[in-house]
């Protein structure tokens, strides 16, 4: 049913998310220069790894559900061309669709279903991998079943929605190190489009504003970027000074 490559895929995409934790451990511990550039000086609250780690035995379902629509007969198409086109077009509807699902999500009547995922305010290595068993349902559905409908008309390729999958992974198990490991000129150029670590730390600990993904278009867009991210991340980059309050602005 499943080919040997589509099964290692599928196994990668179930366990990066603990893979990266790991990293993200082994990299504090060892003391690695990814860590040398600390976000926030404050302490997790208590029994929040316990926590975290609980909610992270959900992680494969991105892999099970991937695996049954391809079980299905889904996204059959196994030409280079619609590996990229897959990849490019869901990075798009990805940022599209988180976005503004996770704007959704704070409304008062959403929230119940992202609170456990805001329930780390400052973030560590497991914090990437624990959400509410419905918002991650609801992230994977809200990205599979459009792709399940073009599906029928332009062929998508299950490689090329693996591999975002696989960048999704790395990328956000990255967004929730509580280091930043981007230079400290990174908002000059290319991070005037692509969010940080910081980025998303300042998600957390503020609870609302930066809602962006992987990007900061849609929040630069639509106005709901904190506005002294900028002055901040110089902060913690160039001067090395990390904040030391949940709530501490620049
Ligand atoms: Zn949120
Ligand atoms: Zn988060």
């Amino acid at each position: 049913m499943f080919t040997t490559t589509e099964i290692a895929v599928l196994v990668i995409v179930a366990l990066l998310g603990h893979a990266m934790a790991l990293f993200w451990h082994l990299a504090e511990k060892r003391d690695s220069p990814l860590c040398s550039t600390r976000i926030y000086d404050v302490p997790l609250k208590k029994g929040q790894l316990q926590r975290e780690f609980k909610n992270s035995v959900l992680t494969p379902l991105h892999a099970v559900l991937l695996g049954a629509m391809l079980g299905f007969g889904f996204f059959d198409n196994d030409s280079w061309g619609s590996f990229l086109i897959t990849l490019v077009c869901t990075f798009i509807w990805a940022e599209i669709w988180h976005y503004f699902s996770h704007r959704a999500f704070h409304l008062p009547s959403l929230l119940w279903i992202h609170r456990e995922h805001h329930r780390s305010q400052i973030n560590s290595p497991l914090t990437a991998v624990s959400f509410s068993f419905l918002e991650k349902l609801i992230f994977d559905l809200g990205i599979l079943l459009p792709l399940v409908i073009a599906d029928q008309f332009i062929s998508v390729n299950f490689f090329g929605l693996a591999a975002w999958f696989i960048g999704y992974l790395v990328i956000n198990s990255f967004s929730h190190a509580n280091f930043e490991f981007r230079p400290a000129n990174y908002n000059r150029h290319v991070g005037k489009l692509m969010a940080t670590t910081i980025y998303h730390s300042l998600h957390h600990s503020r609870y609302t504003g930066n809602y962006g993904l992987g990007t900061r278009v849609l929040d630069r867009l639509l106005g709901t970027e904190w506005e002294d991210y900028e002055r901040l991340y110089d902060r913690v980059c160039s001067e090395r000074r990390p904040l030391s309050r949940l709530k501490e602005r620049t």
